[in-house]
């Protein structure tokens, strides 16, 4: 196994987890296997039970692993499926090591961060690397170098730089380079979190640099002197118009070439995939504007996977979608802000927690509906746009969810039968890969291709089966069904209707977008081109 460790120096956000993946992706295109954990040293178990707000979307894995967003980068860029070990987090290791010494495993000896905690982080990321049957591992250790939660983290992979073979580990630093008044780069804060890696025993051999315009030379050669690396592995990652770009800006500096040369690997592959899908992205010329309903909208990184998803939808259909967060809140009260949507040519909901902006929310489904406009919703958005049908429709006036009327006369959607005697909150919804069987002759079976397919779930509440008789008698199709478990809800004769319990986006692909969000946008495209005929 080779091992390419990252680390992370001057302050977060730095879109490490992007620089990382494109690495990857770069070292893929070369024919290799390659897989990568993500290290978040919180305490948090997992990152299912924060608020969008803290880290940004909740990525939800096959195996139901809430995970960081991070790893939903990583499945994009490799086109690969990672599982929850793949994050490891403080909370994971700790719950490990307690557990251990409770059973006695340690007997007679002190529990220590060196060598238990230490050992227990060394053994996990091996055993994921080994059972992911990959040639190349890439570890990413959140956060920034300094921070107290991720010493053992760093001290676990020094451990590792001794104990593995010379060419089978390779360690990069991300770090930042800001302009000052004058335009220059400064590399003082790289220099710094440099010296700090280096006080913990770690000398990274390449460093990759994130600034807004290209690295300037001399700013490339300071970093080479002060911080001991040949000025060819000072890497310049600058700001690129679309995140998919930055793995073709990164392989012209030839990076991928020294990273093979350092991990003795050779190989004369040269995938060329990547590169024509960044064509295809940047050769479009039609536009269309989609607008996302939700409760996150000040956070883009609160509703990414589903912002990638609709930009997988556009390259395929060789549009580019604008993407406009509109506030649910600000829908409920004034009936001109939900006028306004009729600029759109698609109207969006994604998935969501909580009874607050779902009036709103509905507000712009029944718009969506009643003018026509392509309307795809997502879990919570498929539930609102059942009780807005079941209410406007089906004449079930005060229909609800019992996630936000517990005593609505017409639950419609109701708590998950397994999901009543919960207790805890981590780790128990309706989580990752179910099935579904698909209607003969349904929009589903047409944009799926098939009538058999899997996604990943994030639920605790559902359709409620008493009512699907009454409300398909009324036109709406559940034309997706896992048992009695409604997956899919679809209009008919509509330009483009189409709501899903699970979420879609999390399977979709640069070049293989999932379909429902190819169906929105093929449909936004159609659409638009309609209007401007009729202008
Ligand atoms: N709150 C809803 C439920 O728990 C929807 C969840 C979601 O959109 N991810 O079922």
């Amino acid at each position: 196994m080779k091992y390419i460790v990252v680390t992370g120096g001057v302050m977060s956000g730095l879109g490490k987890g992007i620089t990382i993946a494109s690495i990857g992706r770069n070292l893929k295109n070369k024919g290799y296997k390659v897989t990568a954990i993500k290290i978040d040293p919180y305490i948090n178990i997992d990152a299912g039970t924060m608020s969008p707000y803290q880290h940004g979307e909740v990525f939800v894995l096959k195996d139901g692993g809430e995970v960081d967003l991070d790893l939903g980068n990583y499945e994009r860029f490799l086109d690969t499926e990672l599982t929850r070990d793949h994050n490891l987090t403080t909370g994971k290791i700790y719950q490990e090591v307690i557990s251990k010494e409770r059973r006695g495993d340690y007997l007679g000896k002190t529990v220590q961060i060196i060598p238990h905690v230490t050992n227990e982080i060394k053994n996990r990321i091996r055993k994921v690397a080994a059972r992911s049957g990959a040639d190349i591992c890439l570890i990413e250790i959140g956060g920034t170098v300094g921070d107290i939660e991720s010493m053992p983290f760093l001290e676990a992979v020094r451990q590792m730089h001794r104990e593995e073979p010379a060419e089978n580990i390779v360690f990069i630093h991300v770090t930042l380079a800001m302009e000052d008044l004058q335009g220059e780069q400064k590399t003082k804060p790289s220099q710094h979190s440099v010296k700090e890696l280096r006080a913990l025993g770690l000398s990274p051999e390449v460093i990759v640099v994130r600034s807004k315009s290209p690295l300037q030379e001399s700013a490339k050669e300071k970093i080479a002197l002060f911080c001991d690396v040949p000025q060819e592995l000072v890497i310049s990652a600058h700001d690129a118009d679309d995140i998919y770009e930055v793995p073709l800006e990164i392989e012209e500096q030839g990076l991928t070439t020294q990273l093979m040369k350092h991990l003795q690997l050779e190989s004369s592959v040269e995938g060329s995939g990547w590169k024509d899908m960044v064509a295809r992205m940047k050769s479009t010329t039609d536009k269309v504007k989609l607008a996302i309903v939700g409760k996150y909208t000040n956070l883009e990184d609160s509703y990414l996977s589903i912002l990638e998803a609709v930009k997988h939808g556009g390259i395929d259909n060789r549009c580019k979608v604008e993407v406009n967060m509109v506030e649910a809140e600000t829908l409920e009260e004034d009936p001109a802000e939900v006028e306004k949507l009729l600029q759109f040519d698609g109207i969006l909901i994604p998935g969501g927690f909580g009874g607050r902006g779902t009036e709103g929310k509905m507000k712009a489904i029944k718009f969506a509906r009643e003018n026509n406009i392509p309307f795809l919703g997502i879990c919570l958005g498929m539930q609102l746009a059942v009780i807005e049908f079941a209410r406007n429709v089906a004449n079930l006036g005060k229909a609800n969810s019992t996630e936000f009327d517990e005593d609505t006369p017409y639950p419609v959607i109701d708590i998950l039968p397994e999901q009543t005697g919960i207790a805890n909150m981590g780790g128990t919804m309706r989580l990752g890969d179910y099935e579904a069987l698909l209607k003969e002759g349904s929009i589903a079976t047409e944009l799926y291709g098939t009538n058999y397919i899997v996604e990943r779930h994030r639920h605790r509440y559902e359709v409620n089966p008493e009512f699907v008789d009454r409300l398909e008698s009324f036109g709406i199709i559940f034309s997706g069904k896992n048992k009695n478990r409604m997956e899919i809800a679809e209009i008919p004769g509509k330009r483009f209707f189409f709501a899903s319990q699970f979420h879609p986006e999390f399977r979709s692909r640069p070049g293989r977008p999932s379909p429902p969000f190819d169906g929105l946008v093929r449909a936004m495209c159609k659409y638009s081109k309609e209007k401007e005929g009729i202008q």
